[in-house]
């Protein structure tokens, strides 16, 4: 009998998730597991967490949700503890496993676990195979290899809508064969909800689908989204797709079929457009990183040179961070990101652009920050837009302050955003 792991990493999701697809259909019988790897929740050089509580929470919330999902179809998600390379290698042979399938990562630190499980895997005579799963665009159908990806955004858009194409989606398994899967008793770490926040997050498969069925097709807010897409309040100025996204809970590809048939159903427009644009957003950074690794955690960046006017300063630093720096659009948003994982657009430009410009801070240290708080990080996106902001990254114009009072005045002129996140509590 054949049998296969499949090792779910950021991608805990059923549908349109080819390495599960493909682990189903080469063998008789698969494990689906989670590996809990507490090295995920250690401190960073930066004196961070890399995970912080929100996040957790919704992990484990996507796991539980994962699982459930999993034994309506007849098996279940298996949790071990400890590291990939040992457990997993560990599994497959209690079970005389042939092949483990994965998600391949991007991000330099992630990419050292995969060779790791790979080496200790073939010990046990077993293959590890991978599959990228996470962009709307394939690797493979760019119209460019990843050494030549322009470094413009405006540059791989154009060529990437005119040479390049979006697959169409995998089906989810009816069934899944496995042998019996212990259940598990979730611990669910404990977080104080804020009314305030944009909307009540939760983690998994299921929310991220009701989300975007909501988004698209209740209250088809996607049919404004480019006029209302750099508000600061509220479950729909923005789809808030990032936190299923960052977990593999919900494909680009899936959002991008939705878009479409909403598209055929009620007519396409700008902010239809929009929404797929900023997803192309966010494949250009995970393919930039492919392309520059860990130079995006370099204080250079990709550039040759270092940023200007590096300062250290705790006490700034804290300042910020807790919201009390006394620019008061700057604090709001601080507060929101320290109250709910999240924060706005808007509001991640504004707050960068003022640690790296009005502060002078490292960039490094505010990227770590919000790696920790914020439920949809997600490293590319993350290091990438830091880097863009502090001048060190792919913004053509280089490194350029944004108009703080200007932009206050723009988006909160009745201050009713500041109003909420300094003035009421929760
Ligand atoms: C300093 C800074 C740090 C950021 N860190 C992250 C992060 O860790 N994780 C993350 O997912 N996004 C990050 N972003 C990008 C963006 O702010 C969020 O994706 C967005 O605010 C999430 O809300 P939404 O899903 O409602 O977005 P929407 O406006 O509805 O956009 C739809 C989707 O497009 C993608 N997207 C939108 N803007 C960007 C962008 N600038 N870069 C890359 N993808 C984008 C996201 O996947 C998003 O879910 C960061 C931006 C900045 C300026």
């Amino acid at each position: 009998m054949k049998t296969a792991i499949m090792w779910f990493k950021t991608d805990l999701r059923l549908a349109d998730n080819e390495t599960f697809a493909q682990a189903i259909a080469s063998s008789d019988q698969v494990i689906p597991v989670y590996v809990w790897d507490e090295r995920l929740f250690e401190k960073t050089p930066y004196g961070t967490l890399k995970t912080g509580i929100f996040r957790k929470r919704f992990l484990v919330e996507s796991l539980i949700d994962l699982d459930k999902r999993l034994r309506s179809k007849g098996s279940g998600l298996m949790l071990l503890k400890g590291s990939p390379e040992i457990e997993i290698p560990k599994l497959a042979q209690a079970y005389h496993v042939q092949k483990v399938f994965a998600k391949r990562e991007v991000a330099f630190e992630e990419k050292q676990t995969a060779p790791a499980v790979e080496k200790a895997l073939w010990k046990v005579g077993c293959e590890l195979e991978i599959y990228s799963t996470s962009t709307l665009f394939r690797a493979d159908d760019l119209p460019f290899s990843i050494k030549q990806i322009p470094e413009v955004f405006t540059a791989f858009r154009t060529k990437v809508e005119k040479d390049s194409f979006v697959r169409e989606l995998i089906a989810e398994p009816e069934v899944v064969v496995s042998p019996t899967i212990p259940k598990v008793n979730w611990e669910l770490p404990e977080i104080m909800r804020d009314n305030r926040a944009v909307l009540l997050f939760e983690g998994g498969e299921t929310a991220a689908l009701s989300r975007l069925n909501d988004y698209l097709f209740v209250s088809k807010s996607v049919a404004s989204y480019k006029q209302t897409r750099n508000e600061l309040i509220g479950p729909d100025y923005s789809s808030k797709f990032s936190v299923w996204l960052a977990q593999g809970c919900l494909s680009p590809k899936t959002i991008y079929h939705e878009v479409r048939r909403f598209e055929e159903l009620h007519g396409a427009n700008d902010s239809t457009y929009w929404l797929i644009f900023e997803l192309i957003w966010r494949d250009f950074f995970r393919f930039l990183f492919k392309k520059h690794n860990e130079r995006f955690f370099y204080l250079k960046g990709i550039k040759s040179a270092y940023p200007n006017q590096i300062i250290h300063n705790e006490q700034l630093l804290e300042t910020w961070k807790k919201g009390e720096t006394g620019n008061d659009f700057i604090d709001a948003n601080m507060k929101e990101l320290n109250a709910t994982g999240f924060m706005s657009n808007r509001g991640r430009q504004l707050t960068a652009s003022y640690f790296c410009y009005e502060l002078q801070l490292d960039w490094r240290l505010g990227a770590a920050y919000f790696e920790e708080q914020l439920i949809d990080y997600d490293v590319s996106s993350n290091w990438g837009n830091w880097a863009y902001i502090a001048g060190v990254g792919n913004d053509p114009r280089g490194g350029r302050a944004l108009d703080i009072e200007k932009q206050t005045q723009q988006y909160d002129k009745n201050a009713t955003y500041r109003k909420l996140w300094l003035e009421t509590s929760n």
